[in-house]
């Protein structure tokens, strides 16, 4: 054995470094030396699993000081390994420096064989017991080290169940365990063409074997991806191996999970679930449903009592909330691991402020341990309260949300129904982590098995997932793909909603509501904003949303496009006769009818934002973008030109079937007459001939407008150079709206910014433009009106030349959607389409940069052009407001690299504000 020590046991490894001892590790190390009953153990380090997956075998010499660890826990326990009188078990588990939860294996019972089994029979007293440890640890084996399929192992139990007529595992008596454990190994032979190995040494030896090959498992990478775990969060598994303690040594023993605080609503009480004579598999499978923790004071107080201030050292010490495992073994209670407690948004957001304010921990530490993003779920919408439907059944609350969708029985369909666009609810006996590819894909989870720490629940709560757990009455044939739940059949693809907040299935698609703040909430983001220094603004262009921004606490509006009003059914109609118009004069006509439409608009979000900038945009995109598309515009000329064709025919019909036929019944001519006297007199409203010259017209002017790359073409400021009727008509639109706002009173602080701007004379024109206008709007509504000056930053030539532009611009606003298009010379929709995917996958690009902001390549730019356009104007005041700007890493950039705000879309907001915070706490930190 090399230098490098690769094992630690409980009482020697040091519960700070999780990096080596992974986190479950590092805790259990922790929970024994601060004097926790954790049973004696040692950890093998994520160091001898990365040279284990290096080499294919475990490193030199690992196994002889296994032996001397596994010496040392006999020594402690009183029990040796392999002994057939007093048998020590372990347990192996895996653990990571970051939670996963259920993503890498756990083997429990290590050292039976049947000698052993007999020692434990024997010195429990429970045959029954030790034959339901056998049978468990050989199914755990040969799936984990051998990779015998489940359902192997799941068809002999069914068919053993039947025999003994049995409901539950726990109605099988030790005869019918020992044929079951008898029939495992048959199974165990039969899959891997071996006997089941006895020695318990090499049962460990490979097992170690297994748990760190797992971290390189589908399963393991997939969950790594996913939530982009990278090596320097967490590289390599550590394997904890623990002296067996167990629940299951009858009604004086039990298992059970446990919150310290409650994970679904922060409150303060000790939360979980336990089961009498039990292991800790039946709580997490679901396999019983177990009893809330609360009932323990009644049933065993003395424990219970031990339980509480278990939850008090363990808060006391972690200064977080905990989610821990226990095991009682013939009235002796033991703590077997603990993690930071996942929770919900509201859950991490109460308990938070309740920590801070009872002094567990300060306001920094309660900004710094809520993950922004969280608190997306805060603004999930629930079900309509004044929904009348009836509930199908009910289940336990196990993640709060509401969600509709079809009915899917298997993760692989959810998948594939999901990436198809389609809403879907996985609808399970019970999940497993195999499951996890089905979660991403579906809106909610539902089972009919499992409590609320079961995995279903834990995972969806983790991804802020509506759940509904244990709903037993409904019963699930996967195989007929069919659900019951009473006298109803629901089958694959019925839609379906879910409460997660109080258990409710309901059939069919119930209408949601909005989220609304709470209490604790407001007072996060209050410490939020007091410890940030980027002030957060909002993306909105309506009245609506800019008053949704406000509520969120946005400091104002970033960015409002004003194209997004012209798109508005009572408009777009104005819009496209301005862009038919053939003469400046024509086109002026059309914009002063838009004029008072876009002043109203201005007004009423001026209004939402008294007292706060609001940045309008002048017109972006192509015109192209406001008519319909040329095949469109075909499709209808042709069928109006079909219909012309045919009323002539009918026209012409009479007079034709009577040169053919001379004796027409005299009825028939007549009717024929009738139709023709109709049809001409709809020929006479031309209303046809006038649709038809409409879409002729616009089809003119669509073949005119038509670009190749209309996203590098006439839009943005060339268009208001070009027509600059239009940027006229909104520049007046702007000041009018303030000048009639501060007429009534309203303090209004607009700002009138330039989409597109790539060389400074592009500025110098449209300034010149406000220039002229203001002192008109200012002389005949008598007021004056204050009115900032800015640009986007968006193409690259904009950054290069930002030094000019600032001589002209009182602000920047860097729109990165655009300016992560022109640096990359990626069109977006394109490259989401094509290759992006696979650039991702195979590693060429770590992210996708339309998402996670490219600081390396697009924050480059930004900081040449911050650092040119503040040595030209000091004071220029910068803010950001691609997508990027409510995205917790690119807030961290933008604070440190002198930003004066980020805007992002309303329901961002809150989450601006905590990353904002963070990105200061942080700087400070480093400072
Ligand atoms: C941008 O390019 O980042 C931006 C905000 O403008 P838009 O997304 O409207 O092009
Ligand atoms: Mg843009």
């Amino acid at each position: 054995m090399n230098e490098q020590r690769f094992i630690f046991s409980f009482d020697e490894g040091d519960g700070n470094d999780r990096m080596l001892l992974g986190g479950k590790g590092a805790n259990l190390c922790a929970m024994t030396q601060i004097g926790l009953n954790v049973p004696p153990g040692f950890v093998i380090t994520t160091a001898a699993c990365l040279a284990c997956l290096e080499n294919q075998r475990l490193p030199d010499g690992l196994m002889e000081r296994v032996r001397t660890e596994i010496a040392a826990l006999e020594r402690k326990s009183g029990k040796r390994f392999g002994s057939a009188g007093n048998p020590l078990l372990v347990s192996v588990r895996s653990g990571s420096a970051m939670s996963m939860p259920g993503m890498m294996d756990t083997i429990l019972n290590l050292g039976l064989n049947s000698a052993t089994l007999q020692g434990l029979a024997a010195k429990t007293g429970n045959r029954r017991f030790a034959w339901d440890a056998y049978r468990r640890f050989i199914q755990l084996y040969g799936k984990i080290v051998m990779g015998v399929p489940d359902d192997a192992f799941d068809a002999a139990m069914a068919a053993i169940k039947r025999r003994h007529a049995a409901v539950h595992d726990v109605d099988l008596t030790a005869e019918a365990l020992q044929e079951l454990a008898e029939t495992f190994l048959d199974v165990y032979r039969e899959h891997t063409r071996e006997t089941f190995p006895t020695d318990p040494y090499l049962q460990l030896e490979r097992a170690i074997q297994a748990v760190f090959q797992s971290w390189n498992g589908k399963r393991a990478v997939d969950y790594r991806r996913q939530f982009r775990i990278t090596p320097d969060m967490a590289n390599g598994t550590a394997v904890n191996v623990c002296t067996m303690v167990f629940g299951n040594m009858g009604e004086s023993s039990a298992t059970g999970v446990g919150f310290t605080r409650n994970p679904a609503t922060g409150q303060n009480a000790i939360y979980g679930e336990y089961l009498v004579n039990a292991q800790g598999e039946d709580v997490v499978a679901g396999i019983r449903t177990p009893k809330p923790i609360a009932a323990m004071a009644e049933e065993m107080p003395a424990l219970y009592r031990q339980l509480l201030e278990l939850r008090d050292k363990l808060e006391t010490h972690y200064k977080e909330v905990q989610d821990f495992e226990f095991t009682i073994e013939r009235g002796r209670l033991y703590c077997l691991q603990t993690r930071n407690g996942k929770m919900n948004a509201h859950a991490m957001v109460t308990t938070s402020v309740e920590m801070c304010r009872d002094g567990l921990i300060g306001k920094d530490r309660a900004l710094n341990r809520i993950n922004p993003l969280l608190l997306e779920q805060l603004l999930v919408p629930t079900l309509d309260p004044a929904h009348e439907a009836k509930s199908l059944a009910r289940g336990l609350a196990a993640s709060p949300g509401a969600a509709s969708g079809s009915i899917v029985f298997d993760a692989d369909t959810a998948e594939r129904r999901g990436r198809a666009g389609e809403h879907v609810i996985l609808v399970r006996e019970e999940t497993k982590p195999e499951d996890i590819h089905g979660f991403f894909a579906a809106q909610g989870i539902l089972t009919s098995r499992g409590g609320k720490t079961s995995h279903a629940a834990v995972v969806a709560r983790g991804m802020g997932k509506p759940c509904v757990s244990g709903c037993d009455a409904i019963a699930i044939d996967v195989r007929e793909r069919i659900a019951k739940i009473g006298d109803t059949i629901l089958r694959e693809g019925d839609v379906i909603t879910l409460d997660g907040t109080t258990g409710d299935v309901y059939p069919g698609r119930i209408p949601t509501v909005e989220a609304q703040f709470f209490a604790e909430l407001d007072t996060l983001l209050a410490w939020a904003d007091e410890a940030a220094r980027l002030e957060v603004m909002a993306n909105a262009d309506t009245p609506r949303d800019a008053g949704r921004a406000r509520d969120y606490g946005a400091k104002g509006i970033g960015l409002c496009r004003t194209e997004r009003m012209f798109n508005d059914s009572d408009r777009l109609p104005l819009v496209q006769a301005m862009i038919l118009a053939d003469t400046p004069a024509e086109r002026r006509a059309a914009l002063a009818r838009l004029l008072p439409i876009q002043r109203a608009d201005f007004k009423g979000i001026f209004s939402a934002m008294a007292g706060l900038p609001v940045t309008v945009r002048l017109l972006d995109p192509p015109m192209h973008e406001f008519l319909p598309t040329a095949s469109q515009l075909e499709f209808e000329i042709s069928h109006l030109r079909h219909l012309q064709r045919a009323a002539q025919s009918v026209a012409e019909l009479p007079d034709t079937l009577k040169l053919l036929d001379p004796e027409l019944p005299r009825d028939y001519v007549e009717s024929l007459g009738k139709l023709q006297k109709s049809l001409e007199q709809y020929r006479e409203t031309k209303r046809g001939d006038a649709a038809l010259e409409r879409r002729e017209a616009m089809l003119r002017k669509v073949h005119l407008l038509a670009e190749v790359n209309p996203m590098l073409g006439h839009r943005g400021v060339r268009l208001g150079l070009t027509y600059p009727e239009i940027y006229e008509m909104q520049i007046r639109a702007v000041l009018e709206a303030a000048a009639e706002c501060m007429q009534q009173g309203v303090d209004v602080h607009p700002e009138i910014m330039v989409p597109q701007v790539c060389a400074a004379e592009e500025l110098v024109r449209v300034k010149a433009m406000v220039d002229a206008l203001k002192p008109e709007v200012e002389a005949s509504y008598g007021v004056r009106v204050e009115c900032k000056f800015g640009t986007m930053v968006e193409v690259v030539r904009a950054c290069m030349r930002s030094a000019e532009l600032a001589g002209i611009a009182e602000f920047f606003s860097f729109g990165t959607n655009d300016l992560t298009q022109a640096t990359f010379s990626f069109s977006r929709e394109d490259a989401e389409n094509k290759f992006l995917p696979q650039y991702i996958e195979s590693g060429v690009l770590q992210h996708n940069p339309f998402e996670m902001l490219d600081v390396d390549g697009v924050g480059r730019l930004m900081l040449l052009a911050i650092e040119w356009g503040r040595t030209a104007r000091p004071g220029l005041v910068v803010g950001i407001c691609g997508e990027h700007g409510g995205q917790p890493e690119a807030i961290r950039f933008c604070h440190d690299a002198g930003l004066d705000y980020v805007s992002c879309s309303a329901p961002r907001v809150p989450i601006a504000r905590l990353a904002a915070a963070q990105a200061a706490l942080k700087a400070r930190e480093l400072a």
